[in-house]
């Protein structure tokens, strides 16, 4: 963790927010990072979330950055400190977590990141770059519940010249275009960029990052 750290703050000296990816990780391995400063952590599988999250400290800021099923989004709704939801990626996904928020007893909206397809894998989740406007307007104007807060993606590891991490910061200041989205980051709120992970997250964060999502290079290789 320290390392990481560390390797963050030599690259960059602006603010960047470490998620530690923990899935498949005990929580006693999460605990442990907790209570040496670590608040942010990530989770790709929405049970395992729900059971991590039920007995780990409230304080923790959980990230949800996996695939969302429909059937899901109750489950992390119920989640109070759900902080951010990294992969939205549809109107329709949109509209069911503003539904489900709405039967809540949640008190603030919830951060939510648009995920981009920017490798355009047909193995990735996320919206193509020409369909993130339409969607991130209508979360802006119709979803209460969700405060938009940026971009997140996982490009492609290894290949050279980060194309995949300009493309959204291409993508991002594309968006900064319309009205209506500038207008939401006026008052001070950063754009944030999710990009980075074990392999690649010095690079993510000389093209701009604000999120880097970090497993294995913290909690060891999955097996
Ligand atoms: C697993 C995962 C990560 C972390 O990957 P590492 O290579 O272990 O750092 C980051 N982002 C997403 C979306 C993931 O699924």
């Amino acid at each position: 963790m320290k390392n990481v750290l560390a390797r963050i703050s030599a690259a960059t000296s602006r603010n960047v927010r470490l998620v530690a990816v923990s899935k498949t990780k005990p929580k006693e391995a999460i605990l442990t990072a907790f209570e040496n400063g670590q608040t942010c952590f990530g989770e790709n599988y929405v049970q395992e979330l729900v059971e991590k999250a039920k007995s780990l400290p409230k304080k923790i800021d959980w990230h949800f950055i996996g695939h969302v099923q429909s059937a899901k989004v109750k489950d992390l709704c119920n989640i109070e400190n759900l902080s951010f939801v990294e992969t939205i990626d549809s109107i329709k996904l949109a509209d069911i977590f503003q539904k489900r928020l709405s039967l809540t007893e949640r008190k603030t909206s919830l951060n939510v990141m648009v995920q981009v397809n920017t490798s355009c894998e047909e193995n990735k989740s996320g919206v193509k770059e020409d369909n993130a406007e339409s969607l991130i307007l209508h979360i802006i104007k119709n979803c209460d519940k969700l405060n938009f807060c940026g971009l997140m993606t996982i490009g492609k590891f290894g290949v050279p010249g980060t194309p995949y991490f300009h493309k959204l910061v291409d993508l991002k200041d594309k968006l900064l275009n319309n009205q209506d989205i500038k207008e939401k980051f006026n008052s001070g709120q950063i754009f944030e960029l999710s990009m980075g992970m074990s392999g690649d997250f010095e690079e993510a964060i000389k093209a701009g990052s604000t999120n880097v999502r970090i497993g294995s290079t913290i909690f060891g290789a999955r097996t």
